[in-house]
């Protein structure tokens, strides 16, 4: 059984690899079928009106792709489609057709590349998953502090769960942090730092102080040195309750929902 294409059935024409981190489908050989939704989401990234690019590379590899996130955090990617039938934001179906096999992109034949993302935006083999439900996320998410004064990173405590990173009366100058986007104000800079996912990074500057922390689709805090801890936050955007801190005032710990 398929759960992709619309017929139910589907040919495995290349698999799984450390270099090819998708499958590529059809329905039986040279034989094309509209693209169906493998679970109820929200599609999160849409490209179309590409055509056939060999040499592409990175994102563009995948010419026309719909991207869904879906409810337990996992994500579906469908490239090389020749039409898109869904756009960004909509929330679609478990079976709604989203487009239509392809040969877009860097591809030597129409078909579909089908991948399969956990929370942390990690490709995973989506074979298996080509009849089944997605898992469900129980991966503990961690967050973790450095201590500016002792010049360490603190230990790691788990959103949800632990109280807090951070050690009172030291400044913290950087977090890491799975799954989340984040970013973080560098207090002696003025300005926002760059923001890091998936802990490919951590946010900060170990030398300076943190006045401002913003964290997509989370509900966060900061305690100000010296200070209390200020209102929860679960926004980001430019408005004084859209970041947790206070601008010129240090960070010396931070707690996640
Ligand atoms: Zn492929």
């Amino acid at each position: 059984m398929s759960r992709v294409l619309l017929n139910g059935v589907n040919q495995i024409t290349g698999r799984y690899l450390s270099n090819h981190k998708g499958v590529d489908l059809v329905k039986k050989t040279n034989q094309l079928d509209t693209i169906i939704a493998h679970s109820d989401g929200v599609v999160v990234n849409v490209k179309k009106g590409l055509g056939n690019t060999p040499m592409a590379t990175n994102t563009a590899s995948y010419g026309n792709f719909v991207k869904i996130k879906h409810d337990n955090g996992y994500y579906t990617l469908y490239a090389h489609l020749k039409d898109v039938y869904v756009k960004e934001t909509q929330r679609v179906k478990k079976g709604e057709k989203i487009g239509y096999m392809g040969n877009s992109g860097n591809s030597y034949g129409a078909h579909l590349h089908f991948e399969v993302r956990n929370p942390l935006d990690e490709r995973i083999d989506p074979t298996y998953y080509l009849d089944h439900d997605l898992p469900n996320f129980n991966r503990a998410i961690k967050y973790q502090a450095y201590d500016k004064v002792k010049k360490y990173w603190l230990p790691e405590v788990i959103v949800g769960k632990d109280d807090y990173a951070g050690n009172f009366g030291n400044p913290i100058s950087g977090i890491y942090l799975d799954y989340y986007k984040i970013r973080v104000h560098d207090l002696n800079k003025g300005y926002w730092l760059p923001w890091v996912t998936n802990r490919s990074d951590y946010a900060g500057n170990l030398n300076n102080s943190i006045d401002g922390v913003q964290i997509e689709n989370a509900t966060y805090r900061v305690h100000i040195k010296n200070g209390n801890w200020l209102s929860w936050v679960n926004k980001v955007d430019d408005t004084a309750d859209g970041y947790a801190g206070i601008y010129g005032k240090e960070i010396d710990a931070i707690q996640i929902k």
